[in-house]
């Protein structure tokens, strides 16, 4: 099977992850996936295949006759997609020969435009896989799991030596929790690739610290009419603190190293509001220092 094909297999399976939930994982729908999954390694052949409680999968494929003794390489991807613009069924839509042009996503009059993404123009006559404009795809990161077993099955199939490898497929990685409960030991590899990427033939071998920063903020609603000195309006207390952030410092402003705070989600009104906010640094220190800007923003306002 063509690794696009299998792509095609498993996108249609909706596998949001939810960050606003307590339990691993985090959407139950993600085990649906993981079945899937299970049943197919074990048909390529795959030993020790296993899903746990948590809905981490793993497996292995044993080293060829006179290479058992070399180190074991691993191969991971996660099974989760992001949870926006996810709410129903998955079309995937096939485009042969792409014309380097914008490019119509189904019928949903929502075009991928060569201009917001002018990476587009060097896939011409490529052949590319969409959603249908109505929801995401979910190749992220379902094609990394559809490579990985390709993988798997050209090795069997075209008799190439090779050491021990090991398989994990995990879930919950969009919502930062992926490795949380990650079985270093069941997984056995020494080394191991993230099949995550975005351009093709990219290696990636570096991270970012990152965190999560959320604001909750309570003011106090009192009659507009007479509320001279002591309403405290919420909103206008979140713009407050958005606005002692170095504004600078976003992703639109920052590239390579250069850490972020991104405000990704705000609501409010008098009474209550809400601010989340992802930050990013490469740096650890850099990073530390960030988390301590936020904490003296609450410190100073809570004190105001
Ligand atoms: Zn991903």
């Amino acid at each position: 099977m063509k690794a696009y094909e299998r792509l095609l297999n498993y996108v249609v399976v909706r596998t949001p992850s939810d960050e606003n939930s307590e339990t691993v994982p985090s959407s139950k729908c993600q085990f649906n996936l993981a079945g899937v999954l299970e049943k197919e390694m074990k048909e390529l052949g795959l030993t020790e295949v296993f899903t746990d409680e948590q809905c981490y999968l793993y497996g292995k494929l044993p080293a060829t006759p006179g290479y058992e003794g070399k180190d074991s390489i691993g191969f991971i991807a996660h099974m989760d997609t992001v949870a926006d613009f996810c709410d129903s069924e998955i079309y995937p839509v096939i485009t042969e020969n792409y014309n380097g042009e914008d490019l119509a996503l189904g019928n949903s009059g929502r075009i991928l435009s060569t201009q917001n993404f002018p990476h587009l123009k060097t896939l011409k006559g490529r052949t590319l896989i969409t959603s249908d404009g109505t929801t995401i795809l979910g190749a992220d990161d379902k094609a990394g799991i559809a490579e990985i077993l390709t993988m798997v099955e050209r090795l069997q199939a075209e008799h190439i030596p090779h050491g021990p490898i090991c398989v994990a497929f995990t879930p919950d990685e969009e919502i930062g929790t992926g490795a949380s409960h990650f079985n270093v030991e069941a997984f056995g590899a020494k080394y191991a690739y993230t099949l995550d990427g975005d351009t093709e033939g990219e290696i990636q071998y570096e991270n970012f610290n990152a965190c999560k920063a959320s604001f909750e903020i309570t003011g106090f609603n009192v009659h507009p009419g007479s509320s001279k000195d002591t309403m405290i309006n919420a909103s206008l207390v979140a713009m407050e603190i958005n606005q002692m952030l170095p504004g600078m410092e976003t992703p639109r402003g920052t590239e390579e190293y250069e850490g972020f705070y991104h405000l990704t989600n705000m609501s409010g009104d008098v009474a209550f509001a809400q601010l989340n906010y992802i930050v990013r640094d490469h740096n650890k220190e850099f990073f530390e220092s960030r988390k301590n800007t936020l904490r003296l923003i609450e410190k100073n306002l809570n004190e105001k």
